[in-house]
């Protein structure tokens, strides 16, 4: 054969391809723990188990993007409370400092007899123990209209990065007195006090730009997340900017068509000039394909996180159904901890304690003006239920509000370096 510049690249690919396997093997014969997905569940995982077992256990963590920005705190970005920058985070120090081979590419196959995971890069990963972290992937037909092809259009801007630039975009362009649509997304979603945060931050942005420009909200639920508190918030500084239409008003079966910019409701047409549509969700498509699914989620054991469908495998996160937990990052960092300490106890035989679990939300409605709600969790009756909790109240002052939101950056940075380090 002759040896042209083509075959020679080609030849050298595929050898790189067979030669890749084998050296992302474990050496040693050390217990391998697989994490896919660096997000707020896997990332936390992965270094926990690395931290806390000193090396024992070889821990590898698979993520496509080598930038991870997060959600929280994306609503406030796009309102100028944050830069890009502050909410982005890569995996330098996972792997530096923790030993943890981190490995930037997609999970595209889980075989459970084996125990591997294969790569759209071609590489195989075998596995004691897997971790599934992958949030969560859209439901097709959720909204009339509206498919992944139609984000740019329309974005959904609920996986945050370039579509939350887009969003950001969209509303510093809207002409003067025009109109912002959201679509809110039926339960049960990723972070149920989200979509109303950011309507805030959007009325916010909207106040000091465009304050003839309204807003409207689609949504298929009945009531939502703190609803007494946002709905307060939007009277007190953005009155008559935000009408919100539930189901018995035309919220639900909402029909949108992004090449027109125009919103169906109940028949009726309404030209719009932005609109974000969040569609219904379900975890992300790896669960499916490992098949540890029950519908739409991953079902768990309540005081380990362990899959009840297969017993090598942990999900984590907005992909799972964790009772009363809600989908967020706080829950999946305090859920991640608790499957590290279960990991850890099969694989290295390290104590194992009882399962507690935390979360708390908070979302700023205004400049000072923070609201939470949070809760504790215990395994109770094969569920994670809930203990006990607190709200924030209607008609706090502006000290207390202030505190509130002061706290929640306190959090985020907190909780950003339990992840990454
Ligand atoms: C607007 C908004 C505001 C929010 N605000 C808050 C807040 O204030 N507080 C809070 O606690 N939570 C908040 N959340 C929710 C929070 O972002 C999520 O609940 C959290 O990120 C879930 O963590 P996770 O690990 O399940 O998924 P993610 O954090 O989404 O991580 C999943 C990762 O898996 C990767 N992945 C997916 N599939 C694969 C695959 N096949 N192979 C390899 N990698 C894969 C993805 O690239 C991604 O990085 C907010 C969410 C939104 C949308």
């Amino acid at each position: 054969m002759k040896l042209n510049r083509r075959t020679f690249v080609g030849a050298g690919v595929a050898a790189a391809a067979s030669l890749s396997a084998p050296m992302l093997h474990a050496q040693g014969g050390k217990p391998r723990v697989v994490v896919i997905g660096g997000g707020a569940g896997g990332a936390t995982a992965a270094r926990y188990i690395a931290k806390d077992s000193d090396g024992a256990i070889d821990v590898t963590l698979v993520e496509p993007t080598k930038t991870y920005y997060t959600c929280f705190f994306s609503n406030l970005y796009m309102a100028g409370f944050r830069t890009l920058d502050s909410i982005a985070h890569s995996y330098g120090t996972l792997a530096a400092d923790y030993g943890i081979n981190v490995v930037h590419d997609w999970a595209i196959g889980i075989d459970r007899d084996a125990k591997t995971v294969s790569l759209a890069g071609g590489g195989t990963l075998p596995y004691d123990r897997l971790v599934l972290s992958p949030g969560i992937d859209f439901v097709d037909g959720s909204v009339e209209g509206w498919d992944i092809s139609a984000q740019n259009a329309m974005p959904h801007a609920y996986k945050a990065g370039s579509q939350s630039e887009l969003l950001k975009r969209q509303i510093e362009s809207m002409p003067e007195g025009g109109l912002f649509a959201m679509v809110a997304p039926p339960n049960p979603y990723r972070c149920p006090p989200g979509p109303y945060e950011r309507i805030s931050m959007v009325a916010h942005m909207l106040k000091n730009n465009n304050p003839t420009a309204k807003i409207m909200v689609l949504d298929p639920k009945p009531s939502f997340s703190k609803q007494g508190l946002f709905e307060e918030g939007w009277g007190k500084h953005y009155s008559g900017m935000v009408d919100w239409i539930g189901p018995e008003f035309g919220g639900e079966g909402v029909v949108v068509d992004p090449g027109a910019m125009t919103v169906t409701i109940d028949g009726e047409v309404t030209n719009v000039d932005v609109c974000n549509v969040i569609p219904g969700q379900k975890a992300g498509r790896i669960v499916e394909i490992a098949g540890v699914n029950d519908g739409n989620w991953a079902p768990i054991e309540a005081d380990t996180m362990r899959s009840t469908i297969d017993a090598n495998i942990y999900v984590l996160g907005d992909a799972t159904s964790a009772g009363d937990m809600p989908k967020s990052g706080f829950s999946a960092n305090s859920q991640a901890k608790v499957a590290a300490m279960s990991i850890r106890g099969e694989l290295n035989d390290a104590r194992v304690f009882p399962a507690k679990y935390a979360n708390t939300c908070w979302s700023l409605i205004a400049t000072d003006d923070g609201v939470k709600v949070g809760n504790s969790y215990e395994p109770a009756d094969g569920k994670i239920a809930k203990v006990d909790g607190f709200i924030s109240q209607p008609g706090e002052d502006a000290e207390m509000r202030k505190r509130t939101f002061e706290e929640s950056i306190g959090w985020y940075e907190g909780i950003a370096s339990d992840m990454f380090g």
